[in-house]
């Protein structure tokens, strides 16, 4: 008879991808990956998303790196390459490791001890472990000498960090999503979690069937909407108005919580005072939402016994971001929604990592912890902890760093794990600017369009092939656990920034990621009482946690917040510099975004082959009656045009979408969104505004 096969072997790890943060079961056989399934975490309890349970393939893809690569001398690097992989490969050459991290490091030496360090940026990765970030913000800081380190946080929820530490004292969010349960009231704005953050989505989908109230705010429609008790369709790039709208009622009613606000919040004259002039009546037209509306989800949220936030990038990704955001937390603080169960601020986390990379100091005005840079005891503390100096100046951002490159004043740039040749705003400037760099290092799974203008590329280990932990939305710091080894020569991404800190003359020696995670709990109070060992055991631990066998606190800020005298501050928002706003030559809104089965930049997701099945190609979205008046039948050809660019792509009907409204995913290289998106940014976040700028539609 036939001998039964061996079973698979199940390795527990968490999702890659959102960050919901679901955990999960690799069944391995053979040194493949035969099947993902959901474990019962705390954000997913056994759930998966078709990302979670489908996205591994391109692990074995063959486009996938398995030596090193260096530039073929005197190749030219043309930005032409980023949309064109087999001319960008013939450009390049196999090398070994020891060539290859010679040439990587002694490039960016030589800037270092020839230019000086600003002229040096590093972009970590919100994909990679907590471990991973942690080192590299740390190679930066050390071993280049700048704090020009950065990463996707800064296209993500930037702005919405920038408001949270101003009003609040803390970045994080205050309750997990799952807090929805305990919700009255769920006020769910800028976000599409039934796309983005699927598993979260579950939960809010069964808060409602429960009996909570949801009230849905976005200009587009969306999947949620059916099961919503209000709706709040309002125009794009006016969510400051409508917000202080609701704030207007609240206030002039006296329908806010005068005890908590008393006790524990300040600047509620100034606020008051400010959001006199946005009575419902006054900016209806502007909001493009009628008054009566508003003012009845303002009576609601305000007269809610528990009701809870969730935003995401409709929110944080304008050029009025952070004040998109104050006036969220000005809603919550003066209806005292905040530090009880069922209410909070909760903004959803994109990439699996953000919060952790963010945490662990991968941005450039702040240390671990978001000490930051120019608090002169913060840095001396880090600095004796590392035996190093910190340069005392905040480094440059995401956008800011390519700029600087575009004038020739970046001169040398590691990229591990991110893809600025599709996700900055204004590509055409944006790959000009890395090919101009004398010196890219890129380390990455694929040759994407950033490493195809790379000096040298070094093959990154997947998620799947590494131990190391990451912090998902909830503040849910958990552990991933390697399930296949790497292909080929492929190296972990951990021993390559270790190699690579050893060539700019740091003699690091750390040999496992838990060795750094020791360090980093030195360095991190946040940290205290979390161990490698302890997530070894429990798979994921909330912070702040208050002793070895506690569970960490899910819900924070009960009675006093993480600032100087433990009170909130409620800071007026806007009204601010608009977005590039729709005229007679550009008539449509172009927004941007993900869509469910392609993550970011699609570098992964394009090559997992159920989802590259499910949705192969870009496409833009318009409105039905758009679609009509421009000739075309839903899958007809479009071209959307921007003052920075042109791209083609079939069109998609999409019912939600206001009239004059585009929607194009960013995913797509052969349809790259962001050739078209706006760079100029928040100026207190410094995030652009890839959810609203002017463009023209056509056949064609
Ligand atoms: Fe992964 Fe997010 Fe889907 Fe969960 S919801 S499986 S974390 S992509």
């Amino acid at each position: 008879g036939h001998r039964a096969a061996p079973p698979a072997r199940e390795v527990a790890s968490v999702c890659p991808y959102c960050g919901v943060g679901c955990q999960l079961g690799y069944r391995v056989r053979d040194g493949r990956i035969e099947e993902v399934v959901g474990r019962d975490g705390p954000s997913n309890h056994g759930r998966l998303c078709v990302k979670g349970r489908f996205g591994f393939d391109f692990l074995t893809h063959p486009d996938r790196l398995a030596r090193p690569l260096i530039r073929i001398d005197g190749a030219a690097k043309d930005p032409a390459d980023c949309t064109d992989p087999s001319r960008a490969r013939g450009k390049f050459r196999e090398a070994s490791w020891g060539e290859a991290l010679a040439r990587a490091g002694d490039g960016l030496r030589v800037i270092r001890d020839g230019i000086g360090p600003q002229a040096l940026a590093g972009f970590g990765s919100a994909k990679g472990s907590n471990e991973e970030a942690y080192l590299f913000q740390k190679l930066v800081r050390t071993g280049f000498g700048t704090n020009n380190v950065d990463h996707c946080t800064r296209l993500c929820h930037a702005a919405s960090v920038t408001a949270l530490l101003e009003g609040i004292g803390s970045g994080a969010v205050t309750a997990p999503f799952t807090a929805v349960e305990d919700a009255d009231l769920i006020f769910v704005i800028g976000a599409r979690p039934t796309e983005n953050h699927p598993v979260a989505a579950t939960f809010i989908k069964q808060a409602v069937a429960r009996g909570a109230t949801l009230v849905v705010a976005d200009p587009r429609g969306s999947e949620l909407d059916r099961i919503a008790t209000e709706i709040l369709r309002f125009r794009p790039g006016e969510d400051v108005a409508l917000l202080n709208a609701m704030l207007h009622v609240i206030l002039s009613e006296n329908l806010h919580d005068p005890a908590f606000v008393a006790a524990r919040v300040d600047g509620l004259d100034g606020l008051r005072a400010h959001v006199a002039a946005y009575a419902p009546e006054a900016v209806e037209v502007q909001c493009g939402v009628p008054a009566e509306p508003i003012r009845r989800v303002a009576r609601l949220y305000a007269r809610s016994p528990a009701a809870l936030t969730l935003w995401g990038m409709g929110i944080s990704q304008s050029v009025h971001g952070t004040d998109n955001a104050r006036a969220l937390i000005a809603l919550s603080l003066v209806c005292g929604q905040v530090g009880r169960r069922g209410t909070g601020l909760h903004p959803l986390r994109g990439q699996n990592n953000v919060q952790g990379a963010s945490d662990a100091g991968l941005i450039p005005m702040m240390l671990p912890d978001y000490h930051r840079i120019d608090d002169a005891a913060a840095r001396a503390t880090i600095e004796a902890l590392w035996g190093a100096t910190i340069d005392p100046k905040p480094g440059l951002t995401v956008v800011e760093i390519i700029a600087a490159a575009g004038r020739g004043d970046i001169r040398g740039m590691y990229v591990m794990g991110e893809n600025p040749a599709m996700s900055d705003p204004d590509l055409a400037h944006a790959r000009a600017a890395l090919a101009r760099l004398d010196h890219l290092v890129v380390q990455d799974l694929f040759l994407t369009e950033t490493a195809a203008l790379a000096d040298v590329v070094l093959p990154a280990s997947a998620w799947p092939e590494k131990d190391g932990t990451v912090t998902n939305s909830n503040r849910q710091v958990q552990m991933g656990r390697a399930a296949v080894a790497p292909p080929g020569e492929v190296r972990q991404d951990l021993a390559i920034i270790v190699a690579m800190a050893r060539r700019l003359g740091l003699d690091w020696t750390y040999a496992h990621p838990r060795e750094v995670f020791a360090e980093m709990a030195q360095a991190m109070p946040s940290l205290a009482n979390i161990t490698w060992d302890r997530l070894l055991r429990e798979n994921s631990v909330t912070y702040p946690c208050a002793a070895p066998d506690a569970p960490g606190e899910d819900i924070v800020f009960h009675d006093h917040f993480p600032t100087r005298d433990g009170r909130a501050l409620l800071v007026p928002a806007g009204p601010s510099d608009p977005a590039e706003m729709p005229d007679a030559a550009y008539p449509f809104v172009l927004t941007t975004g993900r869509e469910l089965e392609h993550w970011h930049t699609g570098t992964m997701t394009r090559r997992a082959g159920v989802l590259d099945a499910i949705e192969p190609s870009a496409t833009v979205s318009l409105a039905p009656g758009d679609l009509r008046r421009l000739g075309i039948l839903p899958g007809g050809w479009i071209r959307v045009t921007t003052r920075r660019g042109t791209v083609q792509c079939a069109s998609r009907e999409d019912p939600g979408l206001p009239e004059g409204v585009v929607f194009l995913p960013f995913a797509f290289r052969e349809a790259a969104a962001n050739l078209l998106t706006d760079p100029r940014l928040d100026p207190e976040g410094r995030i652009p505004g890839f959810k609203l700028c002017a463009a023209r539609v056509e056949p064609g």
